[in-house]
């Protein structure tokens, strides 16, 4: 990949995909098409393979297709699947026809099935039974990996997947109906907080263990990788920390500053007991994230604020999972 080839983020407003671009540009990358041309609607086919026969990109990072935390996959199950499965179909086909020289996929660690040796070696895919609070949408992710070997299988594309951890950073969703466990904490507690609330309610049990990675810090791996890689993949992409979700609650608190009780609500699902992953082959390429959680989480929180001094960002309807305004939103 040079300064100047011509590279596609699909999926450029999502939480993920966002980074990537703000990160291709800081490192000096200047033609990202996304950069100046709007999304086409990538669940439509034919206006993917449009757009790139139009602005024909030599390189892919697929970051695209709806994803939520854990109350949004039980609640919309078919809408992240389907969304997925669309958006994925179009994007990898229109990249082999228009001879796009290296695709990235973001996979999701939630295609890991539920009892995966820890932690989470890519062998042990497809190995047993997914978590079922979001087997659709871990199957629909999990059907983009093997979509992407076909391709390479059948027409030699040079197309790979990444598993990152739960990613989270500035322009995450934080609406509490669809947001992941990091900013729905860091709304709850600073909401509390302002109101002076003396509870706060942490789902499940706070046991469940997590791998959270920085998004800027997994931007950096996926264009370290798109530049360096030159296997069938796929790789694992781990954020350096897991906690419980009892431990990501506590440093949360402290970073808002809230002095209240935290609730642990067993009413509510705990999900996948415990995703971590193994990022060894990452490691021996000699890549490593930067970012402390502590630090990344305060970063974060200061988004928010900034945020929530403007205008509710968080609270738009238009905004898909991953975090952002559609133009997408994993
Ligand atoms: P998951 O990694 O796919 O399970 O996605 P989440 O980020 O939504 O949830 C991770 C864990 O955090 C689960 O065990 C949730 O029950 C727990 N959790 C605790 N409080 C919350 C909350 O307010 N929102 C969300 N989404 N998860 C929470």
């Amino acid at each position: 990949m040079k300064f100047d080839s011509r590279i596609c983020v699909a999926g450029g407003d999502t939480l993920i995909g966002a980074a990537i671009l703000r990160r291709l540009l800081i490192q000096g990358y200047k033609e990202a098409i996304n950069r100046r041309e709007p999304e086409p609607d990538l669940t439509d086919g034919a206006e993917t393979e449009a757009f790139f026969a139009r602005y024909v990109p030599e390189y892919v990072f697929l970051a695209a297709g709806k994803s939520g935390g854990i109350q949004e996959n039980m609640a919309r199950p078919a809408e992240l699947m389907r969304d997925n499965l669309l958006v994925t179909t179009s994007v990898v086909h229109a990249a082999w026809k228009t001879g796009v020289r290296k695709l990235l996929y973001l996979a999701s660690s939630c295609s890991y099935p539920r009892n995966s040796p820890q932690p989470m070696a890519v062998g042990s895919l497809m190995s047993g039974p997914l978590e079922p609070t979001n087997e659709p949408y871990a199957m629909a992710k999990m059907a983009g990996v093997s979509l992407c070997r076909a391709y390479r299988l059948q027409y030699g594309a040079d197309f790979f997947s990444v598993f990152p951890a739960n990613a989270f950073g500035p322009g995450d969703d934080f609406r509490p109906e669809s947001s992941h466990v990091i900013p729905a904490l860091l709304r709850k507690m600073h909401e509390a907080k302002m109101a002076g609330a003396p509870f706060v309610d942490v789902w499940g049990s706070g046991r469940p263990r997590r791998e959270f990675i920085y998004s800027d810090d997994l931007a950096d791996s996926c264009i370290y990788l798109m530049q360096k890689y030159d296997r069938p993949g796929p790789v694992n992409v781990g954020g350096g920390t897991t906690v419980s979700i009892g431990e990501l609650a506590a440093l949360v608190q402290e970073v808002v500053g809230y002095r209240g009780v935290l609730r642990f609500d067993s009413s509510k699902p705990d999900g996948m007991p415990l995703k971590s992953l193994d990022s060894g082959e990452l490691a021996a390429m000699g890549w490593q994230p930067a970012t402390p959680l502590r630090e990344a989480l305060a970063t974060t929180y200061d988004w928010f604020l900034s945020m929530s001094s403007t205008e509710a960002v968080w609270d738009r309807e238009d905004r898909t999972s991953e975090g952002t305004v559609h133009s997408d939103g994993e």
